[in-house]
């Protein structure tokens, strides 16, 4: 129970990876503010950390409207007294080839997975220099690194994230906050699922570890980049990928 006593916000966890986050830290002992879009999905999240006994409140909000991102804040505040842990995973994809790219597909996506992480981390980040203590998680993917076909501006949001951890890690290290980034690889969630069985496939074929990732692969780093025990990292970016495109 290392995280025990420790407050943690984890946003988009009504389902997939969030909500395997929000579990793993709650199995460790923190309490949780859980926010999503999706008023039932949360809901549903919110109780099942209840079930293992620790706190859990449910926020409908939307990451890349920063008055929603202020609620999260307000009923963090209000219910936990705080945010130690802040991990930044709401994020969503629009694909579409570059040439056939809509700007709205463009916006949206760079709303919720790049300026939905800087409302969050930086209406988090006073609480945090406050106590001169805590541990900001952003989740990003393996395609900031390499790029993919029909997802532009997902490989783009997702790079701007590796910018924005490090710099945010420079500039909060001094408050002994550690700001870090997970690369996730193929994850098996709703996301993932949304993958043609012909491209997905060959993808699987080409993990050297032989399979997809469980959302509890990714939940068992943020568990470790939320402990003491990373202490000594700041603007790390982990691939967790089963060494696919290593
Ligand atoms: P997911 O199953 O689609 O879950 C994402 C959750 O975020 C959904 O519950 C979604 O709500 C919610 N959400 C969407 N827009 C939001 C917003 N504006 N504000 C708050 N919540 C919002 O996706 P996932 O696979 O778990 O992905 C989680 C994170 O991991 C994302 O950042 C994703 O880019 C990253 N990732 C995933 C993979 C993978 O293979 N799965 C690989 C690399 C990186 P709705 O239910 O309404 O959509």
């Amino acid at each position: 129970m290392d995280l025990k006593g420790k407050r943690a916000v984890v946003t988009g966890a009504g389902q997939g990876i969030g909500r395997a986050i929000a579990l793993k830290l709650a199995q460790r002992g923190a309490d949780l503010i859980v926010d999503d879009i999706n008023p039932q999905t949360v809901k549903r999240t919110a109780q099942e950390v209840q079930a293992l006994g620790t706190k859990a409140f449910a926020v409908v909000a939307d990451v890349s409207q920063r008055a929603d991102v202020e609620e999260i804040v307000k009923v963090a505040l209000r219910e936990l007294g705080g945010v130690d842990i802040l991990v930044n995973n709401a994020g969503i994809a629009r694909s579409a080839l570059l040439l056939r790219l809509k700007d709205e597909q463009w916006d949206e996506v760079l709303n919720v997975n790049l300026k939905g992480i800087f409302y969050c981390t930086q209406l988090v980040a006073p609480q945090m220099i406050k106590q001169r203590y805590g541990k900001i998680i952003n989740i990003s993917s393996i395609y900031g690194r390499i790029g993919t076909i029909g997802d532009a501006n997902y490989a783009a949001s997702k790079a701007g994230i590796v910018g924005f951890t490090k710099s945010v890690a420079r500039e909060l290290a001094r408050y002994n906050i550690n700001v870090n980034a997970i690369m996730p690889g193929l994850i098996d969630t709703p996301l993932l699922r949304g993958i043609p069985d012909k491209y997905l496939q060959p993808m699987i074929e080409d993990v050297p570890l032989g399979r997809v990732g469980k959302p509890e692969d990714i939940a068992n780093v943020v568990a470790f980049l939320a402990s003491d025990d990373a202490s000594y990292m700041t603007g790390a970016i982990l691939e967790v990928t089963g060494g696919w495109n290593m």
